[in-house]
């Protein structure tokens, strides 16, 4: 059985700027609205239900206001540098600068949704306490609606 966690209609959503390295449109700066999606496997459990996704909830959209209006900044980018207040940015001959309290580091190589999913899904498995019944927890980051990145963890075998 499981639970899902639409981000749209939970309003589990961020808006935030990025680019993709070497692609040819979207190598350029620019921005999205995104969605934190979740899916929640597992047995029934006490009280009839696999666990109060209330909490799940709320924690997720911590997680999206930590990004809210930010510069989604992949801190493993050889071309990312932080000096002083700023983050210094060069790629490809281009370079920017990003006032460091205007970004958002996040410990992974690319700002793509699939990345930003693994970020999400490692938050949650560090902070979220899941009872026993729960098998598996799968974390979807939508760039816009209808287009996502899917990633998930087993719990327990
Ligand atoms: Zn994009």
């Amino acid at each position: 059985m499981r639970l899902e966690i639409d981000g749209w209609s939970s309003k589990i959503t961020f808006s935030a700027t990025h680019l993709i390295p070497g692609h040819y449109k979207c190598g350029r700066l620019h921005g999205h609205d995104y969605a934190i999606n979740a899916t929640i496997v597992g047995n029934i459990g006490a009280g009839g239900v696999i666990m109060d996704f209330i909490s799940v909830k709320e924690f997720l959209r911590t997680v999206a206001a930590e990004l809210d209006h930010k510069v989604l900044i992949p801190r493993r980018d050889e071309g990312i540098k932080e000096e002083g207040a700023a983050i210094h940015y060069s790629l490809s001959g281009k370079e920017y600068m990003f006032p460091t309290e205007d970004c958002a580091l996040l410990d992974v190589g690319v700002a793509s949704a699939e990345e930003l999913a693994n970020f999400v899904l490692a938050r949650v498995m560090e902070k979220v306490h899941f009872p026993d019944n729960v098998t598996r927890v799968e974390i979807g980051v939508d760039e816009g609606e209808g287009q996502g990145a899917w990633t998930g963890a087993d719990l327990r075998s």
